[in-house]
């Protein structure tokens, strides 16, 4: 099986990963956005008492939150670097309900199928050669009756000018080539894979992002940045 990842994608991403905590590095987004989908997410699958795996946790921002809440929380990535910063601030914080591992979505759920109650894959799947690979791993990995969500950037000429001119090259909230505009994933698209891989797609949610207040919030609008929840049968 060849390995479903985009090594200089890996490579970004650790380069970055010593500035992950820190609010006010290129990871500032995610750090905004992580208390709305926090509570959308624990709102939908009711996250007490729960047993959550986060597919690309990268230093876990949402990883950490949710293992707040949660019994028990598997963050994996295939980024080393973000993954040992992941650990250190786990410990710092004292969070013990967590494990992070250096794994391949499709390897997890060779090794773990049907083992999780809540499963999350955010901002991840644009950064991957085949994400429907993913998206297939993630309903896998989720019981039957439990929650799969994804996050990701929709393909339309005003999410190229928002996503890429606007946040990489005028406002500069993320570093110039962090997101290509060819990998981003329509909704339907990827509501498509969901149903292909036995998920029923749930709802969504759009991200909206005011540059004058410098706030994020949660819409109908799935234009731009967008959030979708599925359902394995039982
Ligand atoms: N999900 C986190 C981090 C998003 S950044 C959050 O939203 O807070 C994207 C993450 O995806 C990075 O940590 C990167 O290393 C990871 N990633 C990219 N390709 C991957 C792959 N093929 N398998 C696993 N993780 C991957």
């Amino acid at each position: 099986m060849t390995l479903n990842a985009d090594a200089q994608e890996l490579a970004k991403f650790s380069e970055l990963a010593h500035r992950w905590w820190d609010p006010d590095s290129e990871f500032r987004p995610l750090h905004q956005i992580n208390p709305l989908r926090l509570e959308w997410i624990d709102g939908l699958a009711q996250l007490r008492g729960k047993v959550v795996v986060d597919i690309g946790c990268g230093g876990g921002i949402l990883a950490e939150a949710m293992a707040q809440r949660a019994t028990h929380v598997t963050g994996a990535d295939l980024a080393a670097r973000p993954l040992g910063v992941a650990r250190l601030h786990a410990l710092e914080t004292g969070v013990s309900n967590i494990e992070y591992r250096e794994i391949a979505a499709e390897a997890l759920a060779a090794e773990r199928p049907g083992s999780y109650d809540v499963v999350t894959c955010m901002e991840m799947l644009e950064h991957v050669p085949d994400p429907s690979s993913v998206v297939h791993a993630c309903s896998a990995l989720v019981k039957p009756g439990g929650w799969v969500f994804f996050s990701t950037l929709n393909r339309n000429p005003k999410a190229f000018l928002f996503a890429i001119v606007g946040a990489e090259y005028v406002l500069q909230l993320l570093p110039k080539g962090t997101h290509e505009y060819a990998k981003f994933i329509r909704p339907s698209e990827l509501s498509r894979w969901c149903r292909d891989a036995g998920l029923s797609v749930q709802g969504s949610r759009g991200m909206q992002y005011n540059p004058l207040s410098k706030r994020y919030w949660l819409s109908a609008d799935t234009s731009v940045n967008y959030l979708i929840a599925c359902r394995k049968p039982v």
